[in-house]
């Protein structure tokens, strides 16, 4: 009998249950506002993210991509002005480029999944600012990275977005950077729905950050809070943003946050069950993970590199007819999220075929907790019968 999976790839767990009732209970208080408390959720969230992530400030924000744009103004990232970036990546990262009026220069992807560091070494003197993007949980050499940054005069962001939890030689993503930006909407590593860190250890930046924010000059009631003289500083020439997270949100993250290591355990097990099953199937390349890097695997990818056209979609739809929905990044056009740099017109950009050639092959998949272990034993299995069935016609 064909084997079939029945899950949904897009049901997380259900939020904890003392986080709900921590939910309630500011449900219940009226006060959902950050500012409406002097001391409330989104302040401890905010000591205890820093406490986590090792950074002298955290500032809990709407999302994601506001944190991004945050970080692009809190630099000095003017419009006009150029902002190296992933040529694999998700369109809120070029898109919080473009919304500072800054012009996205991509930088290649490696069979690794990661930035390329030899076409970021070509572009360094291009821009001052890397918006560097941890695509998918895959850490380039930081090292080296931080070498070509620094010997170029680029300052470095980091989108965490997939790295919440990952360490590069035992240091935290989004430590290596300026600053590191984080998303807690559903489909990261912690639940908020909507949300979003930014992290620094630089007082002037930690300052613009909050008051972009949109702090009414309250900065003083944040969990982390710079010196006085950074406010003094940015205070009247910095724009009010309206970005805050509010006390609701920081209340169902917090005990998120103090789970989030086994979660993140959870998560490699459920991978390493994946790219085990994967392991040596003809045709199909799983991406090598660095000694020097512990990721998350809150989703897996894997390369069906140089097939000739047709066959890809072919996989494709042979692992959905059982219930395993993958992603494609190769596809004529865009679905879902798979855009990539020559989807994002306002951007132009010149091909990058060694990029090309790995995009056309990219597939990716979701591994939500609510799969058990068995669950991913059955999906590798199902992929690795397809990729074989189809790799068989057109080898046979
Ligand atoms: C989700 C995501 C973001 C932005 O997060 P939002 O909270 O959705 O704004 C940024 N970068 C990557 C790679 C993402 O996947």
């Amino acid at each position: 009998m064909t084997e079939r999976f029945g899950g949904s790839f897009t049901q997380q767990e259900a939020i904890p249950e003392d986080a709900i009732e921590a939910a309630v209970a500011v449900l219940r208080s009226g006060r959902l506002h950050r500012y409406n408390s002097d001391d409330g959720e989104v302040a401890a969230l905010e000591r205890e993210f820093a406490a986590y992530t090792g950074a002298k400030y955290a500032l809990a924000v709407a999302s994601g991509g506001y944190a991004m744009g945050a970080a692009l103004r809190a630099v000095g990232v003017k419009p006009g002005d150029k902002v190296l970036t992933n040529a694999f990546t998700l369109a809120p990262v070029p898109g919080a480029i473009a919304g500072v009026g800054g012009v996205p220069v991509f930088v290649g992807v490696t069979e690794a999944l990661t930035i390329d560091l030899d076409d970021l070494q070509a572009k360094a003197s291009s821009a001052s600012v890397l918006m560097l993007s941890h695509m998918r949980g895959h850490l380039a050499d930081m090292d080296r990275l931080m070498q070509i940054c620094d010997a170029a005069g680029v300052t470095v962001i980091e989108d965490c977005a997939h790295t919440m939890g990952a360490t590069w030689r035992g240091r935290m993503s989004g430590r290596d950077g300026l600053i590191g930006c984080y998303s807690v909407q559903t489909y990261k590593h912690m639940n908020a729905g909507e949300g979003g860190f930014l992290i620094t250890d630089d007082d002037d930046i930690a300052a613009r950050a909050i008051l972009l924010s949109g702090s009414y000059m309250l900065y003083a009631r944040h969990g982390t809070v710079p010196p006085e003289a950074a406010f003094e500083r940015a205070k009247y020439v910095t724009p009010n943003l309206s970005g805050r997270m509010d006390n609701l949100r920081a209340a169902i993250l917090r005990p998120q946050l103090w789970r989030l290591e086994l979660q993140c355990e959870a998560w490699n097990a459920r991978y390493r069950i994946v790219e085990e099953g994967l392991q040596n199937t003809p045709g199909l390349t799983v991406v090598e993970r660095p000694d020097e890097e512990t990721f998350v695997g809150s989703s897996i990818q894997f390369l069906l590199l140089d097939w000739p056209d047709g066959y890809v979609s072919e996989v494709l739809s042979r692992c959905a007819a059982r219930g395993v929905q993958l992603k494609w990044f190769g596809g004529a056009e865009p679905e879902g999220f798979t855009s990539r740099y020559d989807s994002w017109r306002y951007a132009p950009s010149e091909r990058m075929p060694a990029s090309d050639r790995v995009l056309r092959g990219t597939i990716d998949m979701r591994l939500p907790l609510t799969f058990s272990l068995d669950d991913c034993a059955l999906i590798a299995r199902i992929i690795r019968a397809e990729v074989g069935a189809v790799w068989q016609s057109i080898n046979g």
